[in-house]
This record gives C-alpha cells, sequence and structure tokens, in this order.
C-alpha cells in the first residue's frame, strides 16, 4: 500500500498554477475533489509564462516540448481531448546542432532519416551507433516509465524488484559519458545525444546513464511547438480545469499555510482572507514553501541544478541557416561543465542554445552557475555585460549584425529566478544526482503534516514540463488514495 492523505479530501486547496498544479487540479476534479487553485499572477504556466513587450510575444520557460501523450494525460482524466484544446506542430529538426568545425547536424525523429543525416555528417559507423542506441535508449525509458517515473515511491525499497536488475544489467548506473561512448566516436554525436544530462542539472560525465531518457525523448520521441507558444500548454490545462468545476484565484498571494492540531487546516492570502481545505498542494518551489509557508524549519541540505540566463530578443533580422532550435556548440566540453557546476563560473566558451519560434523573436539561453555555486553581483552591471558578450558571440558564430537588430532586449539571471521564489536562483531545482533521484529525491508527502502536498520540480519525480505534469498525477493520488 503507497501512503496517502489520512483525513478527509473532498476540499483541496492548491497553491500556484504551474504545470504541476494543473496537472494536479485536473487529476483531483476528475475524482470529484472541490479544487481551488490561488496563484498569485494573473495568468496560469509560472515558469512556462508569457512575456509581451512592445508587441513582442515570448515565452519564458520552456521551449522544447517533449511527450504530449503527457499533456493529454491530465486532459483525458475530464473527458477533455487534447486536440479541442492545442494545435501541436511537430518540428522538424528537433534541432539543429553547430559545431566549432563549422559542421551542422539536424536532429530527426524519424529514425532513418536520422540515421542517413549522420552517415553523411559522420559516417555509417556512427549510424549504426545511432540505431542501436535508439533500441538501448527505448528499451530503458519504457522501463524507466513503468517502474520508477510514474509511480509514488516511499522508500527506496520500492525500487528494489526485478527491474532494478534489469536496469543494472543494461548499465543505468554508469556514468552517462561512458555509456554514449559504447554508442558513439564521433564527439559531435556524443555532444547531442549527451548535453541532456545538463537538463537534469548534471555534466555527462557526472550522471548516470539512466538519464539518456532525456536524449532518447527530445531528440527520439519527438519535439513539437504548440500554436500560439508554450504558454498555450497551461492556458489549455487551466481552461479545461475551469470548464470541469476548478476555482481558480488569480493575483492571490498565498502567505502561510494555516495549520491546527497538527493539521492544515487552509491557506491565508496576502489580503489576510481564509481559504479553508481539508488538503493542501503545494507547486511553488519546494524548498521556498518550507521556508516562507510552512510552520516548522526544513534542514535537509540540496544540491542544486545549474541556473541560466535567458536573453529576449525582438528583432527583424532574419538568419536563413538556422531551425527552430538551434543549439551552438563551443569548442570546450568537459571545460564548460566544470565551470557552469562546479567552479560557479561563467563559460569561457559558451555553448548556447537559440530558438526562434517565430520571425521576430530570439530566445538565448545561457547555461549559468547557481547562486549557491557562483554567487554573482548580477544587479550590478554584470548582466548587461554578460548580455553583450552573449550578443558578440552570437555574431560570432554566424548570426551577422544581431546586436544592431536589436529592438528589444530583456536579461533574465539567476538573481531574477530568485526573485521569482527559486532556491539557489535556478529555474531548475534539485539536480538528479543519485541521492536526489526517485525516493531519494524530496518527498511530495510532507514530513509530518499529514495533509499536506507537494508537486513541481522539487519533489518526485523531477525536472522539466513532462516529469511536473507527472508529479500532479502522483500528487493528486495520494489525496484519492488511487493510482500507483
Ligand atoms: C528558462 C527555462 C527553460 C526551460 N526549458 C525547458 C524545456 O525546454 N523543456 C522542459 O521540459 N522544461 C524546461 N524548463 C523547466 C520547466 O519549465 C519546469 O520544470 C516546469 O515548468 C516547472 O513547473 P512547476 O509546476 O514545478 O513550477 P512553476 O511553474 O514554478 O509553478 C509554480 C506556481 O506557483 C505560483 N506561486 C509561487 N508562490 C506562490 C504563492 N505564495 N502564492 C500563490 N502562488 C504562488 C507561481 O506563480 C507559479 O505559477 C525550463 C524552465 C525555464 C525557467
Amino acid at each position: 500500500m503507497r501512503r496517502s492523505v489520512s483525513g478527509p479530501t473532498e476540499r483541496v486547496v492548491i497553491v500556484g498554477a504551474g504545470l504541476g498544479g494543473l496537472s494536479c487540479a485536473l487529476h483531483l476534479a476528475a475524482a470529484g475533489r472541490q479544487v481551488t487553485v490561488v496563484e498569485r499572477e494573473s495568468v496560469p504556466g509560472g515558469r512556462a509564462g508569457r512575456l509581451v513587450v512592445d508587441g513582442f510575444e515570448f515565452d519564458t520557460g520552456p521551449t522544447v516540448l517533449t511527450m504530449p501523450s503527457l499533456i493529454e494525460e491530465p486532459l483525458a482524466a475530464v473527458g477533455e481531448r487534447l486536440s479541442d484544446w492545442l494545435e501541436l506542430l511537430p518540428l522538424d529538426p528537433a534541432y539543429r546542432a553547430f559545431y566549432p568545425d563549422g559542421s551542422t547536424l539536424d536532429v530527426r525523429t524519424d529514425t532513418l532519416r536520422m540515421a542517413a543525416e549522420i552517415s553523411r555528417v559522420c559516417g555509417p559507423r556512427e549510424a549504426d551507433g545511432y540505431l542501436r542506441f535508439v533500441d538501448y535508449a527505448r528499451k530503458l525509458w519504457l522501463l524507466e516509465r513503468d517502474h520508477f517515473i510514474g509511480r509514488n515511491l516511499d522508500t527506496p525499497l520500492d525500487l528494489v524488484n526485478l527491474n532494478l536488475l534489469k536496469l543494472l544489467g543494461m548499465g543505468g548506473f554508469r556514468r552517462l559519458h561512458t555509456k554514449i561512448g559504447q554508442f558513439f566516436r564521433d564527439p559531435r554525436t556524443q555532444r547531442i545525444f549527451s548535453f541532456q544530462a545538463m537538463y537534469a542539472g548534471l555534466a555527462p560525465h557526472d550522471a548516470l546513464a539512466i538519464y539518456a531518457v532525456i536524449a532518447y525523448l527530445d531528440s527520439v520521441a519527438g519535439v513539437f511547438y504548440p500554436k500560439g507558444g508554450m504558454h498555450a500548454v497551461p492556458r489549455a490545462l487551466a481552461g479545461a480545469a475551469e470548464k470541469h468545476g476548478v476555482e481558480f484565484r488569480y493575483d492571490t498571494t498565498v502567505t502561510r499555510v494555516e495549520v491546527s492540531g497538527g493539521r492544515a487546516t487552509g491557506v491565508i492570502t496576502e489580503d489576510g482572507a481564509r481559504i479553508p481545505a481539508d488538503v493542501v498542494v503545494l507547486n511553488p518551489d519546494l524548498p521556498i514553501a518550507h521556508r516562507d509557508l510552512l510552520p516548522s524549519a526544513w534542514s535537509r541540505r540540496l544540491r542544486f541544478a545549474p541556473s541560466c540566463v535567458v536573453l529576449h530578443v525582438g528583432s527583424r533580422q532574419p538568419y536563413g541557416g538556422i531551425a527552430h532550435h538551434n543549439i551552438h556548440f563551443g569548442a570546450a566540453w568537459r571545460r564548460t561543465f566544470d565551470e557552469v557546476i562546479r567552479d560557479g563560473m561563467l563559460m569561457s566558451d559558451p555553448s548556447l542554445l537559440v530558438t526562434h519560434p517565430t520571425p521576430d523573436t530570439y530566445y538565448v539561453l545561457a547555461p549559468a552557475p547557481n547562486l549557491e555555486v557562483g554567487p554573482m553581483n548580477w544587479r550590478g552591471g554584470l548582466a548587461s555585460r554578460y548580455a553583450d558578450s552573449l550578443v558578440r558571440t552570437l555574431e560570432k558564430r554566424g548570426y551577422v549584425g544581431f546586436g544592431a537588430g536589436i529592438e528589444v532586449l530583456r536579461i533574465v539571471t539567476p538573481a531574477d529566478w530568485a526573485d521569482q521564489g527559486m532556491a539557489a536562483g535556478t529555474p531548475f531545482s534539485a539536480a538528479h544526482t543519485f541521492g536526489q533521484t526517485g525516493p531519494f529525491r524530496p518527498s511530495n508527502l510532507h514530513p509530518t503534516l499529514p495533509n499536506v502536498v507537494f508537486t513541481g520540480s522539487g519533489t518526485q519525480p523531477g525536472v522539466g514540463v513532462p516529469m511536473v505534469l507527472i508529479s500532479g498525477k502522483l500528487a493528486a493520488a495520494r489525496i484519492t488514495g488511487g493510482g500507483r
């Protein structure tokens, strides 16, 4: 039996309309609970927000959408069809990789076309390795999805079963870069199929091979773009939730969870209002929820993922050779991860993601140290100096006249993520080290309050749109006692 919330569960208040909170709301509405979502912003989405500046519109957070079936799931729970709420366009190529030697590689979802592309750029032996990798990563994903990611885990013992042995047998607990080296010889393919470790907050030489599934999800299972931008995803989920009776209170900040007799009894909002609840679900970043909203201190030390700097650029300057997602690799590789993750330094030879979703917007993401490893004074002019240096780097990497074409520029730094309530100034939560993965990651049940549940990237299963959608379902299962 999985642990679940004790006592009445009829009225649920969810703090936060991030993707975790929204997924949880839909699953709870489907189970007949009376759900109120309290969100401090005027719109849903949290990190998947929308920025409008002088007529230019930008997605503020995620741009790489994988696994649409996980958006389908909470909608299906209330009997809604994804296609009635969202139009998802598959991206082909999913990414275009640009290497320092001037070569490029298009990452295609279709396995045979991708093998042909790898053969063109790196030769046929590398293409064979790719086909073996796809086979391996697909098996790994199915195993992890069914037995480790999509279920509530109460203790490490929950993992001890035949499937753990299978995972061990597949080399899942070896280092990712070692595993990738068994399939790929060319540094270019090694990079394109292992850089995703950064999404889990780690370098490929530190991450476990189980994270090869991230490369599988985006490079093999496909990347999509919702018509209207990524923010259309939370809008769709919120719209469906509202239709099915979930009450939304926007522009309302929760200041604390009210506790009485060892249980949460409701939440108190900034204007002093009390919203009673049988169960409270917390979607804000987990360490910050403990610090700001809950009564007793929480002392667990976490190792946080690296952060990022994002430049939102409005520009009508076109660039012929680019795709929707473009990864510009610097020549440095291991050193880049060491600088950002271990040494708390800015990249000396940046690797950058440039997303170009509409003809007049560019979204430039540069990995950067979080504020614990690299406590930099972002407010003291560093933000604009770093933005200038990133623009110069892009100009050298083929974006000729990029600086001159800028009509609108917004710079988001780790200091801004911290201001938005993200621990250590990173939007990517606790890193997925072994000790912070699966049952070792902070639980979605509060350690002492039996009716407080967490959802979102700070809890299990982890970071990223697919994982937080699953976290909403797992949080709901803790309340309804259903599911796995
Ligand atoms: C720049 C960037 C790039 C990313 N790229 C990708 C990507 O390409 N692909 C991918 O899969 N993932 C990506 N991610 C990660 C992904 O966006 C997150 O993991 C996910 O959106 C987090 O969702 P969440 O529900 O955990 O939290 P959040 O989205 O942070 O939701 C929490 C909600 O709680 C609200 N809130 C907080 N405190 C209070 C309070 N006191 N009272 C009321 N409301 C409150 C917040 O306003 C927010 O709406 C990216 C993130 C960022 C920032």
